[in-house]
């Protein structure tokens, strides 16, 4: 088992907000062995001297989709499962690169890719994925042209989405993701973007349906997550005890308040509206959806302030697509007008290990934690723009204890 000993670090620690200068972290095996601000006994350890560095715990993005390569949804699900896998391979090293050791996938990535990564077949984040999202015919996951008769249903199909409806089925399908290892299962609960025939404004899924979906997952003690724009569609599924709000640009204040008394937790993804409407078509979205992307564009940050405000729990997300992914740690400057920056650290560590439920072991850097690291040049708390400059984040990044 190798060691590794950090010295001189100055330790961002998420909980406090605070950085800790001197400290000597020894890194064991997978694991922290120890925080300390004299030097450990550790014969044998590689040491790395981290002088004038902030060594902070590895970024979580909440909201990804590691196996969309394209923003052409259509393109997508006619492409070979075995070239997606290629291509996943692909963004999942780049997003480890960019100092994300664990994200969420929330549609497309499956236990087949989770394997690979902990078999350490290619260098990747921790996987955490939910297979493919629930959604009704017409809905965000249903890819299909209004002219289009034929359902394609073969789950091996690389698309992002299934179809079911009706309560039989979606605890069907539920059971299905379950049966293939999903962390948490993920339903569209509102239209969508990149979905070429639903509304922006339409709920999605009828109130049996979704209390259906939450008890499955609730059986399995796992927990649902919802794409929702609009005020109307979040509302009933927190009502309806969704615990994960994806998006959320079009929340009132009533919504919010509703978010709050169920802790509910918002994963906002200011970063996808952005990079569609600059390079959105370039990067496969079909040139006729753009226009859907400036219904929620501008209220982004508003549902994100009010959330901030209201103190419901805010996780970071991105939600990026094909060649748009580059822009994953820009989330931190698109949130930081409104959001304070130990806050946002917060978002993009303990509080996206707590929606995965493993605030035990990953987002801090504390004895018995994962060795998962990265290194920064300067005081992110400062200076949350230092998360976004490719020159100064991440300088080094460790997962499990080991070097990337
Ligand atoms: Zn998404």
């Amino acid at each position: 088992m190798s060691s590794i000993l950090f010295e001189n670090a100055a330790i961002l620690d998420v909980e406090q907000g605070a950085l800790l200068p001197d400290r000597w972290v020894l890194v064991d095996g997978a694991r922290i062995a120890s925080v300390s601000d004299t030097k450990p006994d550790a014969p044998g350890a590689q040491r790395i001297d981290l002088k004038g560095q902030t060594l902070m715990p590895g970024l979580i993005d909440c909201h990804v989709h590691v196996t969309a390569f394209t923003a052409n949804f259509a393109e997508l699900v006619r492409t070979p499962p075995s070239y997606v896998a290629a291509k996943s391979a692909e963004i999942l090293g780049g997003m480890l690169r960019r100092g994300f050791t664990t994200v969420r996938d929330v549609g497309g990535a499956d236990h087949g890719l989770a394997r690979a990564i902990e078999e350490g077949l290619f260098p990747a984040p921790r996987l955490f994925f939910c297979g493919k999202a629930l959604s009704p015919t017409g809905g965000h996951g249903d890819i299909r042209a209004p002219g289009t008769d034929v359902h394609e249903a073969a789950y091996t199909q690389p698309g992002l989405g299934r179809i079911a409806d009706g309560v039989a089925a979606v605890r069907q399908a539920a059971r299905d993701e379950i049966r293939r290892g999903a962390h948490h299962i993920k339903i569209m609960g509102g239209g969508g973007i990149s979905s070429p025939t639903d509304r922006i404004s339409s709920d999605q899924y009828s109130e049996e349906e979704i209390a259906a979906v939450v008890e499955e997952a609730a059986m399995a003690n796992l927990y649902v997550a919802v794409h929702s724009y609009a005020a109307r569609s979040i509302e009933r599924c927190v009502r309806l005890g969704v615990r994960s709000i994806e998006h959320g640009n079009l929340a009132t204040q009533q919504t919010i308040d509703l978010m709050k008394a169920h802790d509910a937790v918002l994963v906002p993804t200011l970063s996808v509206f952005r990079a569609l409407v600059e390079e959105g078509v370039e990067a496969g979205l079909p040139k006729d959806l753009v226009g859907k992307t400036y219904e929620v564009l501008d209220a982004g940050i508003n549902a994100v302030e009010m959330a901030y405000r209201a103190g419901v729990p805010m996780a970071y997300g991105t939600d990026l697509l094909g060649v748009m992914h580059r822009r994953q740690l820009d989330e931190f400057v698109l949130r930081a007008d409104v959001v304070k920056a130990p806050d946002l650290i917060r978002a993009a560590t303990i509080n996206c290990a707590r929606l995965i439920r493993r605030e035990h072991e990953l987002g801090l850097v504390k004895p018995g934690y994962l060795a998962d690291l990265i290194v920064v040049d300067g005081n992110p708390l400062e200076n949350i723009r230092i998360m976004a400059d490719p020159q100064r984040s991440p300088r080094l990044v460790v997962k499990g204890g080991e070097l990337v």
